[in-house]
C-alpha cells in the first residue's frame, strides 16, 4: 500500500469523507501527510471541522444578517398582523 501525498485540490475535494472518516486507508494516511506538511490545509481542515460540528449541532439557522430587523420593522408597522387600510 503507497499513500501519495495529494495536492491541496485534492485536499479540498476529500475535506468531507477526511471528516466523516469515508476514505480509505491509504487516501487518509496521504490526505494527513499533507495536512503535516501545508498549514494552509491545516486550517481549512480545522475550519470545516468546526464548521461541519456547529452543523451538525445547530438548533434552526438564524435568519441571515438584516433579515430580524425586517421582521421586526414589519412588526412594529404592522403591531395585529392585519392591514391598516390608510
Ligand atoms: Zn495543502
Amino acid at each position: 500500500m503507497e499513500a501519495t501525498i495529494p495536492t491541496c485540490r485534492d485536499m479540498a475535494e476529500r475535506v468531507t469523507d477526511y471528516l466523516e472518516g469515508a476514505l480509505s486507508a491509504s487516501s487518509r494516511l496521504g490526505t494527513r501527510m499533507h495536512l503535516f506538511i501545508c498549514p494552509s490545509c491545516r486550517r481549512y481542515f480545522d475550519q470545516m471541522r468546526k464548521t461541519i460540528r456547529l452543523l451538525a449541532d445547530a438548533p434552526p439557522a438564524p435568519p441571515p444578517d438584516g433579515v430580524a430587523e425586517k421582521v421586526i420593522a414589519a412588526v412594529r408597522r404592522d403591531p395585529q398582523g392585519q392591514p391598516t387600510g390608510d
